[in-house]
């Protein structure tokens, strides 16, 4: 249920909220422009009880939230989200372009690539140093070690980074090292690193499983949120369907679809949904137009001797190409770099 609230001071909320968790439920405020909302989460059907709140000071209206997913559809919050992430901005007017390697390789690498991406005009640098390989004798990742290289990067070029996480154990690492923590596709369900990520107080980079429906992807967003976590950032990163030719199929109507039924912001990573560097730069423009928050892209100092995913990286030539083939679209759908 949703306790909508008009002109109310903070006494009145805090009073809305001490009863919703004497009723047994989780109250989440959500303070917007004109209204402050408060979802109630918990035992659907406990839930009349909650109407009986309609007579407290400055409740305007309590109905029911239709959707499954709860904290991240439009009911509870009907404009967009905003999400900070140190210097960066994701959502709304802002377009946030994420950029460097698959992995961190070295510290050379890393260092090379954030000026690389810096300069053609990047606002995250990605990087991971647990890589989820398919075969367990692929390269891994330089796992702490990177991660101390990454932050290096991130600090010496200022700008915030990006990596991923694949275990709850890892959080105390990933939270000292990283500014944003990203959840991969193959981690989309794993929901006890989804409560995890969801206690902290870094931005979550979630990413569509490859195989996973945009409701069950939300539903994943709702897991995070639903741990106090408001900075959840959606990824479609490509899905699997019958199509040979590329290495996953870009879904670009997940962007519009989720804007439909969600305040959060989505990105696109054209690198992983095409697995060919040449159609990394046309899918972001496609990300553009679709109106994307923004875009993770590989790029790597040398692609020829990446230990992953070389074949879809960009050269820094060909960020930069991609930076400036960006710009006039980005003027037209009217956003401003994140
Ligand atoms: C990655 O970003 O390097 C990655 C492994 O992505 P995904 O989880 O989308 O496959
Ligand atoms: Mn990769």
């Amino acid at each position: 249920m949703i306790i909508i609230m008009a002109s109310a001071k903070q006494k009145d909320v805090d009073h809305v909220v001490e009863r919703i968790e004497e009723l047994g439920y989780k109250a989440h405020v959500i303070v917007g422009v004109e209204r402050t909302v408060i979802a109630a989460i918990g035992d659907e059907r406990g839930k009349h009880r909650l109407t009986a709140l309609e007579s407290l000071p400055h409740v305007e209206r309590v109905v029911p939230i239709l959707k499954p997913y709860k904290l991240a559809g439009r009911e509870v919050k009907s404009e967009s989200s905003v999400i900070e992430c140190k210097s960066a901005r994701i959502g709304g007017k802002h377009f946030c372009v994420m950029a460097g390697p698959c992995a961190v390789e070295s510290r050379e690498q890393i260092m090379e690539s954030a000026a690389a991406v810096k300069e053609a005009g990047a606002n995250i640098l990605r990087g991971g140093a647990f890589k989820p390989r398919t075969s367990p004798y692929s390269f891994q990742g330089l796992e702490a070690e990177g991660l101390k290289y990454l932050r290096e990067a991130g600090d010496a070029y200022d700008l915030p980074v990006v990596t991923e996480i694949m275990s709850e154990h890892q959080l105390p690492l990933l939270e000292e090292y990283s500014d944003m923590l990203q959840v991969g596709a193959r981690n989309m369900q794993n929901f006890s690193l989804l409560r995890a990520v969801g206690k902290s107080t870094k931005p979550v980079l979630l990413k569509r499983g490859m195989m996973s429906t945009i409701s069950e992807f939300l539903m994943s967003a709702e897991y995070v949120l639903s741990e106090g976590n408001p900075n959840v950032i959606l990824c479609e990163r490509g899905i699997r369907t019958f199509e040979t030719e590329t290495r996953n199929t870009l879904d670009i109507q997940a962007v519009p679809v989720v804007k439909r039924h969600s305040h959060l912001p989505i990105v696109i990573d054209p690198s992983h949904a095409a697995g060919q560097w040449d159609l990394v730069i046309p899918m972001a423009r496609a990300a553009v137009a679709a109106g994307a928050d923004g875009v993770i892209v590989e790029v790597h100092p040398n692609p020829e001797v990446a230990v992953s995913d070389g074949q879809q990286s960009l050269k820094p030539e060909v960020f930069k190409q991609m930076m400036n083939e960006l710009k006039p679209l980005l003027a037209v759908m009217n956003r401003v770099a994140g």
